[in-house]
Order: structure tokens, then sequence, then C-alpha cells
């Protein structure tokens, strides 16, 4: 049913990753650059959130849209091969999001997520960031 190899898998997941990682590293210093002071990766909280305000109360979680299945998002289609190996991996990851989204939010934390494929627009990204940083209504 699955006939990728380990190895080529890797390196798929790989090519994912490096993707996600400029535009968060860009977001991340922008943030730092207008004074917010955050964690990363806090590992004692569920779901490892990527970028933690822990003073605000308020968390981010930078989506990479394939493996999160952003709705609607052309970088989120299924490859032509290992459909049903990709679909169950999503389906997994979807039902963790949702319930490290409710574990977090009975914590009392307010949760933003950021797509991947919104930081190409990194001025609109860090105007919603700033939104949710600010407004106490917020999510
Ligand atoms: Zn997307």
């Amino acid at each position: 049913m699955d006939n990728v190899t380990p190895k080529k898998r890797r390196e798929i997941m790989q090519s994912v990753k490096a993707l996600n990682t400029g535009p968060e590293l860009l977001l991340r210093r922008e943030l730092h650059r207008l004074g917010y002071r955050y964690r990363l990766h806090v590992k004692t909280l569920p779901g490892s959130p990527d970028i933690a305000f822990s003073a605000r109360r308020k968390l981010i979680f930078v989506h990479g849209c394939f493996w999160h299945s952003h709705r609607g998002c052309s970088r989120a289609r299924l490859p032509k091969t290992n459909i049903d190996f990709w679909k169950a991996k999503r389906a997994s990851n979807r039902k963790r999001d949702a319930r490290v989204l409710r574990d977090l939010v009975a914590m009392g934390w307010k949760v933003l997520i950021v797509w991947q494929c919104e930081l190409r627009d990194l001025a609109t990204s860090l105007h919603k960031v700033r939104h949710f940083l600010e407004c106490p209504n917020a999510r």
C-alpha cells in the first residue's frame, strides 16, 4: 500500500520542514524587534506551541499547510502516490491538533494559528499576530 522508501519519505519531510523555517524565523525576528518576548517550542504545554507569550497567556502555532491540512490551500494538496499513507497521517495530525487546542483553551490559553502560506505576506501576518497579542478579546 505504501511504497515510499524511508529515505524518500525523510527527504519529503525535510523539504516541508525547510520551507517552514525561513518565514517563521522572519516573523519571530520582527516580533522581537517590536519588543515582544516569547519562548519557543514549549515542551511543557500540549502540542509544544511554537511561540508562547506566557505573561499574556497567548500562544501561536505556525502550521505547515500540508501537514495540518489547510483547507482550500494549494499547498495542502495530496501527492499523487501513497495517498492512503498521507491521508492517514494527516487525519491523525488533525485529530491531535483538535485535542491540543481543546486542552490549551481549557487551561486558559488563547491560541492563534498562523498558516505557512500566510507567511508569504509577512506584513499581513504580522498585523494579524499583533492584533491577536494586543486585543484582549482576540480568541
Ligand atoms: Zn495554506
